[in-house]
């Protein structure tokens, strides 16, 4: 089962947690999961660049890291949302832009990196659920 990546709206730490309901890892309050949708971002297996944690922005709020071929799930509200993603020091990315409604209350996209001859640059796909590894 894949875990729930979540922003204490008390402390502000980010972190991973397994269901609603669970207690805050650093100040203890309980952490109550938006339950309208899901933007769930799978992080292609690549041999480039493994060792660095890919930085997740959702609506410029940082979320968290995901490492190499790993998914992970962010609970959200219905709304506008827009998935930016960094490599390392590198900010360069194709972001994803997309509503959460109650006609599309999962969002599927896949990040991967594309190696340019300068830079690098993250790529955010929209995807279909089947093609995301199993959770
Ligand atoms: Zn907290």
């Amino acid at each position: 089962m894949s875990l729930l990546r979540i922003k204490c709206p008390s402390c502000g730490t980010v972190q991973d947690i397994e269901a609603s309901g669970a207690a805050c890892k650093k100040c203890s309050g309980a952490l109550i999961l938006p339950e309208d949708g899901v933007i769930q971002i799978y992080r292609m297996g690549s041999p480039l660049g493994v060792a660095v944690g890919m930085g997740i922005y959702v609506n410029e709020n940082p979320m968290g890291h995901l490492a190499n071929a790993s998914t992970i799930k962010i609970p959200v509200a219905y709304g506008h949302y827009k998935v930016h993603m960094t490599h390392g020091t590198n900010r360069k990315c194709q972001d994803a832009e997309f509503d959460i409604t109650p006609e599309n209350r999962v969002v599927c996209l896949k990040a991967h990196l594309k190696m340019g001859f300068i830079s690098n640059k993250v790529i955010i796909e929209q995807a279909t659920p089947d093609s995301m590894p199993p959770a």
